[in-house]
């Protein structure tokens, strides 16, 4: 049966190239979103955002609750993590990522002790008109909100480094582009007025004038529920700054640039952001999430997935605590089927495919796809290029694909770089209309991570080099500052020997002494012995003698050859 389409909005452009893809979102986006029983234990990457790896607050044994801040963002570009439950801090160790190389990463391992407590992490407010952007931002920080929509980005850092001229349009994305995937779909269906509500929050956050909301045509329910909200809101609250924009299926109608261009016809060209043109893309469920975390004052610790394919017994989206291991929510849509033999996270054209499914469900999972070979189309051998220009007419970022390919192959990633590998959005689109089955963006994402891995050690490397700089500066410092001491000391006691002679020299003259020849005089040294020797003869005698002494020991235990002191008794 064809699925039902909403009517395409008019005055809308295209972008280059694109895909017609099926959808395949039934019967996940048929049903409600489930809720997922709690589990016993609970996995938390420290790094499961863009940016650097968060830093754990807590130890080994600390009782936490929900909500609770488990780690710290670590930079400026870098997302908390708070617990999904509560329960004690079981370990903090390298577990395994949902990473397409099947990498580890140092997770906080949370086991959960049932009851659920919730931590009260952050005032709700509802007042938030009263609250600057900066506030909004720092809350959005502190609540560990990233873009849902699979970039994971730190919200707050998104909304920060914006137009300083300002933002104009706040862009709702709704398109939720790639087969398979409904849990936008759902969310629009089942909480309309928490995305209206969280995007007019945005509004505040950045200053914008208005807000569109593209929503791809093969989502009527969606269309119609958020529709429902924007005209209620008007008619009760004179709010007139929404507009939904209903654009074609085309794949990938979804990314951020190609929505843009679709609703606005701006074209945002390469090294441009599109804040830079006073415009601002969120996620959906990004903004019903900063929703929750500034008006109700809740951390982000769920969020909803998709659990579909031919490979699942009972397909449907669920609201998963972020650190549940797949697995168990692979058993709450019914488990396997008979014959899976793939499960990727993300869709077909995005996602990767997963090595085990004990690794846990992190921010970016928006889906789980169980596949049996029969659900997919098969996958001859690739073949030579021949050069027919199918990828680079249907590359949405408007890329040579096959030139990427060439330098990709041949491993010359600085030449990748010429023909901007950057801005290759990973849509698989090129793969997919190639006519002799070269896996086209499995070569981009490797050439990537090479790269990026290059940079690293090189970075690396570069700050080896500094430290080993710096440590040898020191030394060379603290020689010298010691040469410095010891050559001030030397001249400190040429300065007082040479005072010390002209001062007996010239009391030998007060005196009226002719100068004695060299090796007569007594030295001053010698001089201070005898009269020392003479004290201690006479201290003696009085001793004998039976009177009180006055040179009796200082309270500081030093002997003494100062005269009476003031007070003393004698
Ligand atoms: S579509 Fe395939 S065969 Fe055609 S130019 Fe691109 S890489 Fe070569
Ligand atoms: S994967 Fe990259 S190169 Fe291929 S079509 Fe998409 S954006 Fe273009």
């Amino acid at each position: 049966m064809p699925e039902a389409r909403a009517t395409v909005s008019p005055g809308l452009h295209g972008f280059h190239g694109g895909l017609d893809v099926e959808p395949r979102k039934a019967p996940a986006c048929d049903r409600p979103i489930g809720e997922m029983p709690l589990v016993d234990e609970y996995v938390l990457p420290l790094h499961m955002h863009i940016g650097a790896p968060a830093i754990p607050v807590v130890s080994v044994g600390d009782h936490v609750r929900r909500g609770q801040l488990l780690a710290r963002p670590d930079d400026f570009i870098s997302a908390a993590i708070h617990a999904p439950t509560s329960g004690v801090i079981k370990a903090i160790e390298p577990r395994g990522l949902p990473h397409p190389g099947g990498l580890s990463a140092q997770s906080i391992v949370l086991a959960a002790d049932g009851e659920d407590r919730a931590a009260d992490p952050f005032p709700p407010w509802p007042d938030y008109e009263d609250k600057s952007p900066v506030e909004i931002r720092s809350r959005l920080r502190e609540a560990g909100i990233v873009g849902l929509g699979g970039a994971v980005f730190p919200t707050a850092v998104k909304l920060a480094t914006a137009n300083p001229g300002g933002v104009e349009t706040l862009v709702l994305n709704g398109a939720e582009c790639e087969p398979y995937i409904s849990c936008d779909d759902r969310l629009m269906q089942e909480a309309p007025e928490t995305i209206i509500r969280g995007a007019q929050m945005m509004l505040h956050a950045v200053g914008a004038a208005r807000c569109l909301i593209g929503i791809e045509d093969n989502k009527p329910r969606a269309v119609e529920a958020l529709q429902a909200v924007i005209d209620r809101l008007a008619a009760e609250e004179n709010e007139d700054r929404f507009a939904i924009k209903v654009v074609p299926s085309i794949y990938p109608a979804g990314g951020e640039k190609q929505l843009i261009r679709t609703l606005t016809g701006i074209e945002v060209p390469r090294n441009r952001h599109v804040t830079d043109y006073q415009l601002l893309c969120l996620n959906v469920g990004t903004v019903a999430n900063s929703w929750h975390a500034v008006v109700e004052g809740r951390a982000l610790t769920e969020r909803v997935v998709t659990v579909t394919g031919g490979g699942v017994a009972e397909p449907q989206n669920f609201r998963v605590r972020i650190g549940t291991p797949m697995a168990k929510v692979i058993e709450a849509a019914g488990g396997y089927t008979e014959g899976v033999d793939r499960l990727l996270m993300g869709g077909p054209m995005m996602g990767f495919a997963l090595h085990e499914d004990e690794v846990p469900v992190v921010k970016a999972t928006n889906c789980l796809l169980a596949m049996r070979p029969v659900d997919r189309d098969p996958a001859p051998a690739p073949q030579p290029c021949i050069r027919c220009s199918r990828c680079s007419e249907a590359c949405p970022a408007d890329l040579l694909p096959q030139q990427l390919y060439w330098y990709a192959r041949a491993q010359q990633f600085d030449r990748s770089h010429d023909y901007h590998l950057f801005d290759c959005i990973e849509c698989g689109v090129c793969s997919a209309v190639c006519p002799s089955h070269i896996p086209l963006v499995q070569y981009f994402r490797h050439a990537k991570t090479e790269i990026w891995s290059a940079e690293r050690e090189k970075a690396k490397a570069e700050h080896a080099r500094r430290r080993f700089e710096f440590h040898n500066e020191r030394i060379e410092r603290q020689k010298a500052e010691r040469e410095a001491a010891l050559a001030k000391k030397r001249a400190a006691v040429k300065a007082a020997q040479e005072k010390a002679a002209a001062e007996d020299a010239d009391g030998d003259k007060a005196g009226g002494k002719a100068a004695k020849p060299e090796g007569e005089e007594k030295s001053t040294a010698a001089m201070s012995i005898e009269a020392a020797r003479a004290r201690a003869k006479a201290r003696k005698a009085r001793v004998q003698r039976g009177e009180a002494s006055s040179d009796a020991p200082p309270a500081n235990g030093e002997a003494s050859d100062s005269p009476e002191r003031p007070g003393g008794s004698s």
